[in-house]
């Protein structure tokens, strides 16, 4: 299968992945015949509760978790403002949130809410290539610091975070540490037990699942037990989560676990030889064009791909059979340039010269040959045109 879509080359896996073929038959009897309520005492709601457990379970063996250490939620966004806001609602001595900069805006935000509301936020910086500061780790976690949140893997970048040193530092120090692992799940194996996080968010989307549905692992530590719900009103999900359980979404979330964990080390092998062929196209074929983050470990399918001079926007406008990204769009429909690269010591012109490609299990060598050709014209033709636009 080819991410070719009738003309269109999906190179877009890092905002969202297509749904396993496997995952949407494990999910249509539950958008059928099986609409049982998992809360529900009869055959039918025993049928879905029976589902769910399953799900949990395949979650667990592929994360190297236990199964009541999964509580489902809408997607990462969710995961992670449980622990950020869940966490932070007790009184208590510890009054401090570490963070990063470059973290998603999902983090970012509840903790600027919560920087409003009494607590000290230390956002660490990153170096060039994105990773954070280990020697601003050690200064800033404290015995005043409750909870140190760093993402595993950038969404815009693919850089990968020094978790466990980070997480072992935290932890010395008596602090919790929560991972927004979004990005982690189906492009690297992922063992809860490796990240040495207490927590974890996820979003099955990102992983070759159904969109609207994740969760968040939280390890049966002293700091999981101290975790309070921001939402009311139902038992669902140790009372962690109320609402109705979505069960067809997490039936595939527990089918597109499984696959991943089967498939994730091959997956990642022919991805990451599909990215340096990308890589080396582009840099044959295209002029002053660099890998922002290149010399750190990074996800196997993300580059992010500066076209000096050329604005992303204007270079994804004339691919439009491509889908590539740019920098994240403000709510008022204009281009920001991305705080990811801002942070990361990027001019904002050079932010808005970044495009990300980011390659996922069902594309082939052909799509990225095609793109190749097609970014390269679009560049040269971009090029041609500038003398006289200015
Ligand atoms: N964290 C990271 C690193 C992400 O990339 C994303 C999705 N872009 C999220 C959190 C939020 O995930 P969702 O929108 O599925 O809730």
């Amino acid at each position: 299968m080819s991410e070719m879509i009738s003309e269109i080359i999906y190179l877009d896996n890092n905002a969202t992945t297509r749904c396993a073929p496997e995952v949407i038959d494990a999910m249509l009897p539950f958008l059928g015949e099986e609409y049982g309520n998992a809360s529900s005492p009869h055959l039918m709601g025993r049928r879905a509760s029976v589902a769910v457990a399953r799900a949990r379970d395949h979650i667990a063996e592929s994360l190297n978790c236990d199964a009541a250490e999964v509580c489902f939620t809408g997607g990462a966004t969710e995961a992670n403002n449980l622990v950020l806001l869940g966490l932070t609602r007790c009184e208590g001595k510890r009054r401090k949130v570490v963070t990063s900069v470059v973290e998603h805006k999902s983090v970012l935000e509840p903790l600027e809410w919560l920087s409003e509301n009494g607590f000290t936020v230390v956002r660490l910086p990153v170096s060039r290539d994105g990773v954070v500061d280990l020697s601003a780790a050690q200064e800033a976690i404290d015995d005043e610091t409750l909870l140190v949140s760093i993402q595993a893997a950038n969404n815009e970048i693919g850089t990968l975070q020094p978790l466990r040193e980070i997480a072992k530092i935290a932890h010395e120090r008596g602090a919790a540490v929560h991972c927004d692992a979004a990005q982690l799940l189906g492009k690297l194996p992922v063992s809860l037990d490796d990240l040495g996080a207490d927590f974890a968010s996820f979003s099955t989307h990102k992983a070759y699942g159904p969109k609207g549905i994740g969760f968040l692992v939280a390890r049966r530590s002293g700091a999981a037990r101290a975790l309070t719900p921001v939402f009311f009103g139902g038992g669902q999900e140790r009372g962690l989560r109320p609402g109705t359980l979505n069960v067809p979404g997490i039936v595939g979330t527990g089918e597109a676990c499984r696959l991943c964990c089967e498939r994730v080390r091959s997956d990642a092998d022919r991805i990451s030889a599909l990215r340096e062929t990308l890589e080396r196209s582009l840099l044959d074929r295209v002029a002053h064009v660099a890998f922002v983050g290149a010399s750190s470990d990074r996800l196997p399918g993300t580059s992010n791909v500066l076209f000096s001079g050329i604005p992303g926007d204007l270079l994804i406008s004339r691919v439009p059979s491509v889908c590539l990204s740019i920098g994240s769009a403000c709510s008022s429909g204009t281009i920001a340039p991305s705080h990811v690269m801002l942070a990361m010591g990027f001019s904002r012109d050079e932010a808005r010269s970044a495009v990300r490609v980011s390659i996922g299990r069902y594309n082939t060598a052909e799509d990225i040959v095609h793109a190749v050709d097609l970014i390269a014209d679009a560049v040269c033709e971009i090029v041609s045109d500038l003398p006289r636009s200015s």
